[in-house]
Order: structure tokens, then C-alpha cells, then sequence
């Protein structure tokens, strides 16, 4: 007998037990290729359960008392903390993030699911008056939000834990049950998760992690009793879905190469650190790192200096090691398109001020510039350690570069004024402006989305509560 595949074989949650099904996938870290863990794959049989189990337990669910709810994530919130360095490790590990961020990311997904058990307690619907028209003289509307039903959650490699937390929570939120199909590279940490919410008081069908390839997801999908897709991922593949059940309450948060624009008046160290490290944090894994730098001419040259001192300081390599910041791509096949684009912006005239070399799944951090603005490493997201920095004349100029994209996630603005500061936030079509900072910034309490082909709806807790339910109008006649 196997007895290392024995032990570490995870089951998957069915209706919140664990089950083992007729496949397994096999989990390696990008680093040094070992297997760090593998997952059970459910039967086509063992999906129809867990749907018709969500589908059954969905009245019920509507009706769970919010005191237990919340009871359920502030618990899975203490679990979170108490087995943090365990999952931050098993983060690194399938993931090949630096243990820095790993731990970070279990941080945010105790906050999350913190956050939503608070937010389930205040979430409430409201009295309207309707006596403001003779016509309904006499009459109230009473409002109340109401879920549409199972939700199906589709979620990417990038952050395997905080983007299902980001699903998950709200879901048992508003009282609606939810199947979890995590991405094939990163199932584990969401197994685990799936492990804390089985210690709760959910009744059986609330919650289901079902770790189904690609090629069987379709189902999941078209099945008519998930009225709910709620995608994190690549355009493609969101906009797809999108296409295959356009009846269905479908979110989806998708990419984007997002601008850091750096005006006159900003504090250049500032800017320079905090653009180094977030273009290349998680090796630009990363729907909101930095990809295009834009910088005021006047400051230009200052700055690009500050800026490629900051990122030759980065410390790189193996994702375990406490000091890493930057560590490898989540495959070599990945870099391996990181290595292309770039390849393709030089020989098209870029040059390459830092980086631009490959070591298996590692590249190294990338500044490029004079890069043809129809290059894919500016037009396209290329999800690897590279930056375009950009010059631009005026201030105008620079918000104009930052809309001349087809994605509209975040942009920051690093400027000390106000009135830069409010232009931005009318000018930049993008769903979120970040002051004083990096467009990669995100606290997971507040509203998060883009717009363009950066996505459809808004997640953060109290958007994905209102996403995830309908307002339902009660009229009471005679008062
Ligand atoms: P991806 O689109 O390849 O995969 C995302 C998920 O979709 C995975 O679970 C995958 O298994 C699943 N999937 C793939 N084909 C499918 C199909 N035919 N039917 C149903 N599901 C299918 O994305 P990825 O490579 O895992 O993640 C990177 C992408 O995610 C980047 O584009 C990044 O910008 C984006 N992202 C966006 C946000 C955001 O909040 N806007 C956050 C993180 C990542």
C-alpha cells in the first residue's frame, strides 16, 4: 500500500461530509515540482448529489435564523485564525506564493468571514411609505431581500482561500446555499475550508466543494437548480459562461493590467517602493497589480531611478523562505508566456531596464520601457512580475493612458492634491480609485468590481450580499 497518497488523499465535501470519489488530482508546488498534496474528485453521480442536496435544503436555508448564520462564520472565522500558519503553509505550498503573502491572505479570509458575520446582522430590508401619491393612499411597501437561490462559486488559482472566503461568506450571509468548484492547480486550502465549515451547525446541503475539472464544469453551469454563477478568473472563460446561461444571475470578476500614475507632486519614494513591491507581489499574479506605470515627465527620470533601485532590493526565490517577496509563477508554462511577451515587446523596440529572465517557474522583476503601446504586455493582462513604465505630459495625458485599456478594474494615483485626487475619481473608468496608493489595494470589506471586460457585479461583502439576493416588495393595503 501507498501509505504517503493514503494520508495525504483529501476528500471532498459533498453536502457538507467528507467523500471520496473515483479520481484523484495531484497537487505540485511550482518551486521545486513536489507533490504537496491530492485531492479526491467527485463522480458525475456525487455532483448531481451535492446539487440536488443545495437545491433541497434551499427554502430552509432562506429561513436559517441570522443568529445562526452568523454564529456559523464568526466560527468559521475563529477557525481561520487558530490554524493559520497550518493553511498559510499549505497556501505556499500549492500555490507557490511567498509564506509573507500566504499569511496575509489567511488574514484577510479571517476578516471576511469576521466581517460577515457582523454584516449578516445588520443586513435588513426596509418600510417604504407609498402614501407620497393619492393613488396609494393608505398602503406600505415592505421590503425584504430574498436569495435567489444556490449559488454556484468558480474560483482562481490566485488566491485559493480569500477568493472562495469571498463567496462563501456572503452566500451563508443572505441564506443561500453554495457548491465551491475551486481551480485544479489550487484545490487544497478550499478542502480545508471546506473541513471548518463541517464543524458548523449548517444544515446538510448548505455548502459543497466539488473539485471537478474544466471539462465537467459545463454541467455544474447549465444546471438550472444553480440560478446563481458567481465566476472569479480569466475573461475568457467568464465571459464564456456568461454566453452559455445568459438567463441566469451571473458576476463575474475578471482581469485587468491595471495603472499606477504617478503625478509631480507625489512622495517618488513612496510611490517607487510601493510600485516595485506591487507589481510583483505573488509574481504579478494578481487581477490588480501594477502593470502599467504612468508618470508625469517632469518627474519622469527621478522616479524611474527610485523605482529600479526598489525593485533590484526585492528579495526572490523560495516561496518558503520567511524573506521571499517575489517566488515563482504558478507554473512553468506560465512563465513560459510571461518570457514570450516580453520577448515580443523587445523585439518591437522595448527595452528592458530590470529582469526579463526565466528560471523555470521563476521570472525575475521586469521593468520595461518605450514599450508600442499595442504590445500584448500592454494591452493584454499578463499576470507575471512585469511592469511598462510610460511617460505622460500632463495630467490629462496620464488619465487618458489609463483609460486607453479595454479592462477597468483599480488605478491609483499617487498625488497630494485634492483636486488630482477627485478629478481622477470622475475621469478614470474603472471600479475602484485608489488615492495615495497602488491600484492593487483592496481592504475586503469595501465594494469590489470593474468594468469594461474587467467584470460584471460587485463583490466585498455588503455588494456581494445585495448581488446574491433580490428585493421582494410586500404591498399591505387598508392602513
Ligand atoms: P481561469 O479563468 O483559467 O480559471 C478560473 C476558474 O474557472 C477555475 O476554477 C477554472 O477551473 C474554471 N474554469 C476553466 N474553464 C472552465 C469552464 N469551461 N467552465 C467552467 N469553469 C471553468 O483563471 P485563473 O488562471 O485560475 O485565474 C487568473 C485569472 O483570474 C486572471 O485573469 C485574474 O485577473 C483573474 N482574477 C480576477 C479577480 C477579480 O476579483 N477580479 C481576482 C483574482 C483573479
Amino acid at each position: 500500500m501507498d501509505v504517503r497518497r493514503d494520508t495525504d488523499l483529501r476528500p471532498f465535501w459533498l453536502a457538507g461530509r467528507p467523500v471520496t470519489g473515483d479520481a484523484e488530482l495531484t497537487v505540485t508546488n511550482s518551486h521545486d515540482g513536489r507533490v504537496v498534496g491530492v485531492a479526491s474528485v467527485p463522480t458525475p453521480a456525487q455532483v448531481e448529489e451535492a446539487v440536488a442536496a443545495a437545491h433541497a435544503v434551499s427554502r430552509q436555508a432562506a429561513a436559517l435564523p441570522v443568529h445562526v448564520r452568523a454564529e456559523a462564520l464568526a466560527h468559521v472565522s475563529r477557525r481561520l485564525s487558530e490554524r493559520s500558519e497550518e493553511i498559510a503553509q499549505l497556501i505556499t505550498a500549492e500555490n507557490g506564493k511567498p509564506i509573507l503573502w500566504a499569511r496575509g491572505e489567511v488574514g484577510r479570509a479571517v476578516a471576511t468571514f469576521r466581517f460577515a458575520a457582523e454584516e449578516a446582522r445588520r443586513f435588513s430590508g426596509a418600510v417604504q411609505r407609498l402614501d407620497t401619491e393619492p393613488a396609494a393612499q393608505g398602503r406600505l411597501a415592505y421590503v425584504t431581500r430574498v436569495p435567489y437561490g444556490p449559488v454556484l462559486a468558480i474560483t482562481p488559482f490566485n488566491f485559493p482561500l480569500n477568493l472562495v472566503a469571498h463567496k462563501v461568506a456572503p452566500a451563508i450571509a443572505v441564506g443561500a446555499p453554495i457548491i465551491v468548484k475551486p481551480a485544479p492547480a489550487t484545490p487544497l486550502s478550499s478542502l480545508v475550508l471546506g473541513e471548518i465549515l463541517a464543524e458548523t451547525d449548517l444544515p446538510e446541503g448548505m455548502f459543497s466543494v466539488l473539485p471537478v475539472p474544466n471539462d465537467r464544469a459545463g454541467a455544474l453551469v447549465e444546471d438550472p437548480r444553480l440560478p446563481v454563477v458567481s465566476f472569479t478568473g480569466s475573461g475568457p472563460v467568464g465571459f464564456a459562461i456568461k454566453d452559455q446561461v445568459p438567463r441566469k444571475h451571473v458576476t463575474l470578476e475578471l482581469g485587468g493590467n491595471a495603472a499606477a500614475v504617478v503625478l509631480a507632486d507625489a512622495d517618488l519614494d513612496w510611490a517607487a517602493s510601493r510600485i516595485a513591491l506591487f507589481s510583483n507581489y505573488q509574481a504579478g499574479q494578481s487581477c490588480i497589480a501594477v502593470q502599467r506605470v504612468i508618470v508625469e515627465e517632469s518627474v519622469a527620470e527621478e522616479f524611474t531611478g527610485k523605482l529600479l533601485s526598489a525593485v533590484g532590493a526585492l528579495v526572490t526565490g523560495d516561496p518558503a523562505d520567511e524573506k521571499t517577496q517575489v517566488g515563482p509563477l504558478v507554473s512553468e508554462d506560465a512563465a513560459v508566456r510571461v518570457e514570450g511577451w516580453v520577448a515580443e515587446a523587445v523585439s518591437a523596440g522595448a527595452r528592458v531596464l530590470a529582469g526579463g529572465t526565466r528560471d523555470g517557474a521563476a521570472f525575475t522583476p521586469t521593468v520595461l520601457t518605450d514599450v508600442p503601446s499595442d504590445a500584448k504586455v500592454v494591452r493584454e493582462e499578463v499576470f507575471g512580475p512585469v511592469m511598462v513604465v510610460q511617460r505622460a505630459g500632463s495630467i490629462g495625458e496620464a488619465f487618458a493612458a489609463v483609460n486607453d485599456s479595454k479592462y477597468g478594474l483599480q488605478a491609483g494615483v499617487f498625488t497630494r492634491s485634492l483636486d488630482a485626487a477627485f478629478r481622477a475619481n470622475r475621469e478614470l473608468e474603472v471600479g475602484g480609485v485608489i488615492i495615495g496608493d497602488v491600484p492593487s489595494y483592496r481592504a475586503d470589506q469595501m465594494p469590489y468590481g470593474g468594468v469594461k471586460e474587467s467584470g460584471i457585479g460587485r463583490e466585498g461583502l455588503h455588494s456581494a450580499m445585495d448581488d446574491l439576493t433580490y428585493e421582494k416588495v410586500m404591498v399591505l393595503t387598508g392602513l
